[in-house]
């Protein structure tokens, strides 16, 4: 639409966001809207995901990483789904057009779409108060293959990907300086597990990505599934680095409910449980069992073995509470 100042709309849309386009795209950025050719006997995933300013990242962080984790959320969808990612489209509102600030943003943006060969085939470019930038990111999986939250049963395994808690610690880190250790690269720079997803799909029963606390997600897929589930604090996969940062106990509690992580949290019927394992090792993502799924409606945690009072809801854009987070 329209960003007036030294750079027009039509300028700042061919200088920073229009590259040769990849598979699939027949028409891309120029016309009123793109043509793509779904590949055979796949389904098309949609999914869409929002970043504002002071909401979802901090004020004043990079512009490279601002645009590579708009990409990277939206992967983490995809990759949740079983799906391989393919197509995208970019709503970008900015208070003024920065020509510096963009070519940082399209350099992060560019940079995690390439990862997958992912296309920017359209988009929409506004004049607004704060930025906001709106992914749409298309993609596809086989008939019938896509990975749902609704599919798990009792006495199937949990899972989660890598390591968790890392991006709320590396929130905090971004938000007092610049800071480029392991735990804010995971908050800028989330690696969108796009393999492991394609990789178990078929194999585990239900999946989902944690963007709003482990605890949170996990509770969306027992709901979408009518079922409960045990887990075990002492079984949350760690890092060093956040057990150094923060001790024990804090790093614990900030994987069950810390956001941002951008893990894939699964569930596998005992009969794939082998299966599962051997798909998560050839992706080369690391996974561990956290717990196992129940029919008593609920979350409980453990503690050693012995129960612990626990509950959080995750963040909540309507609830009245302010700060990062997601949806
Ligand atoms: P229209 O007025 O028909 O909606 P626009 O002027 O909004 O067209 O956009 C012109 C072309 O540029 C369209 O193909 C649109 O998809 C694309 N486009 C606009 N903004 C962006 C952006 N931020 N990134 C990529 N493509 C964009
Ligand atoms: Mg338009």
């Amino acid at each position: 639409m329209t960003v007036s100042g030294p750079i027009g709309e039509f300028e700042l849309i061919e200088r920073f966001f229009h590259r040769t386009t990849g598979a699939g795209v027949t028409l891309g950025i120029g016309d009123d809207g793109a043509l793509l050719d779904l590949p055979r006997d796949r389904q098309l995933v949609a999914v869409v995901d929002t970043s504002i300013c002071g909401v979802h990242f901090p004020v004043g962080m990079d512009a490279a990483d601002v645009g590579f984790r708009a990409v990277a959320m939206n992967l983490s969808d995809m990759a949740a789904m079983g799906a391989t990612p393919a197509w995208m489209t970019l709503a970008l509102t900015l208070p003024e057009a920065d020509a510096t600030w963009l070519e940082g943003f399209a350099h992060g943006l560019f940079a995690a779409a390439g990862q997958y060969d992912v296309a920017l085939v359209g988009g929409d470019t506004t004049r607004g108060a704060q930025t906001v930038i709106t992914i749409q990111l298309l993609g596809h999986v086989a008939n019938d293959a896509a990975l749902l939250r609704s599919g798990c049963k009792a006495g199937d395994n949990i899972y989660v990907s890598g390591t968790l808690g890392d991006a709320a610690a590396g929130l905090a880190l971004v938000q007092r300086a610049a800071d480029e250790t392991f735990l804010s690269t995971r908050f800028r720079r989330p690696d969108a597990r796009v393999g492991l997803g394609q990789a178990v799909a078929g194999v585990a029963s239900a999946a989902i990505d944690v963007s709003d606390g482990l605890y949170a997600d996990l509770g969306r897929i027992l709901d979408a599934s009518g079922t409960g589930a045990t887990i075990e604090r002492m079984d949350l996969p760690l890092s060093e680095q956040l057990r150094e940062f923060a001790g024990d106990a804090a790093a614990r509690q900030m994987a069950l409910t810390g956001g941002d992580d951008y893990e894939l949290c699964m569930t596998v019927a005992p009969a794939s449980d082998a299966d599962f394992r051997r798909a998560a090792t050839q992706a080369g993502v690391p996974v561990t069992c956290i717990g196992k799924v129940d029919q008593e409606p609920g979350l409980r945690l453990t503690d050693a073995g012995r129960p612990v009072n626990f509950a959080d809801p995750g963040y909540r854009h309507f609830a009245g509470s302010t700060g990062p987070g997601d949806d």
